[in-house]
């Protein structure tokens, strides 16, 4: 357990809490730690890498197989309901946690600390709206067959539903109703496509998130990184991205994933949970916006516009989703 001295900015100088620092892993080290030796010893050990590699290859023997499986198949479905409520119930809590952990900051180093968090906060907006203009709008112009005007005039009311639930799967309804009457997408490829990107399809929070939040940890404690740690933050994040769920806050819980694997301090967490509200709007954002990206891309270069297949109209999708 070491003190460490930070330098924020020109002006400040912190004494951090106690940290562990950990030994950065080789990158070759740590993929050959992503594969389960053990699944068992694994989620013993809360080793998430190799626990979402085993999940993804199930996931895909479960597929394979079929009928046959299909009890195996609904008892996970009812043990990731169970999950989800245990995460809920945790996440119900965090108001209070907040305030602790908010409290504790500026009661530890002062309202000096405000402004690095205000910088983070900025740096992630800035690198989100860059990313939903030039690469989403890029995407769209080249290869969605939209004007990318239109494509966000389309999407702008499920943006910002996005932007005050933060919740993917809260806005899904809202962004297969866009998807399908504002993009054109078919129903029938868009009822598939739109629950898998709100789970597995996350730039916000798969990419631009745990990279920045990797960066202004390793900062804060003085933690230098190189193109290694780079490349691991890229690689980790990306695959952990798969086990964020589309509800509000989860994003943090899997930056521990990332911290752990580039050998950054946990504790580095407990200065941005305060504010990670205010980053959520922003990352679930730009992950549904992503979803609505792909879907018309794919179905655009794939001919499954609705006016291409001639499929029933839009209400098709409303009576499904009813259904379930
Ligand atoms: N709230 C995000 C979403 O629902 C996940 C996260 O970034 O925490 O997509």
């Amino acid at each position: 357990m070491v003190a460490h001295l930070i330098d924020l900015a020109p002006s400040t100088e912190l004494i951090a809490a106690d940290s562990t620092v950990r030994t950065v892993p080789p990158v070759s080290q740590v993929l050959l730690n992503i594969i389960p030796r053990n699944p068992f010893a694994a989620l013993a050990e809360g080793n998430v890498l190799q626990i979402i590699v085993f999940a993804v290859l199930v996931g895909l023997a479960l597929n394979q197989l079929g009928e046959q499986v299909a009890p195996l198949k609904r008892g996970f479905e009812a043990a990731r309901e169970v999950m989800f409520q245990l995460t809920r119930w945790v996440l119900e809590l965090t108001p209070i946690g907040v305030f602790g952990l908010m409290a504790w900051v500026v009661g530890s180093f002062g309202l000096d600390m405000l402004l690095p968090l205000g910088k983070f906060i900025v740096a992630i907006y800035i690198a989100c709206l860059l990313h939903m203009a030039l690469t989403y709008g890029g995407l769209m112009h080249f290869f969605g067959g939209m004007k990318v005007s239109r494509f966000f005039k389309a999407v702008f009311p499920t943006q910002l539903i996005a932007f005050s639930t933060s919740s993917s799967y809260g806005t899904l309804p809202s962004t297969l109703k866009t998807t399908t009457e504002g993009l054109k997408v078919s129903p029938r490829y868009a009822i598939f496509v739109l629950p898998l990107g709100a789970t597995i399809n996350m730039d916000g929070c798969g990419g631009i998130y745990p990279a920045i939040a990797s960066v202004f940890i390793a900062q804060l404690y003085g933690i230098p990184l190189g193109m290694e740690q780079y490349l691991l933050i890229m690689f980790t994040a990306t695959l952990a991205s798969l086990g964020t769920a589309g509800i509000p806050g989860s994003a943090v819980i899997m930056l521990t994933v990332t911290l752990s694997v580039v050998g950054l301090p946990l504790e580095g967490i407990a200065f941005i949970a305060a504010i990670d509200r205010i980053i959520d709007m922003i990352r679930t954002t730009t992950n549904i916006t992503g979803d609505m990206v792909v879907a018309r891309v794919v179905a655009y270069q794939e001919g499954l516009l609705e006016e291409e297949q001639g499929l029933p109209s839009t209400c098709e999708i409303d009576k499904t989703w009813a259904q379930n």
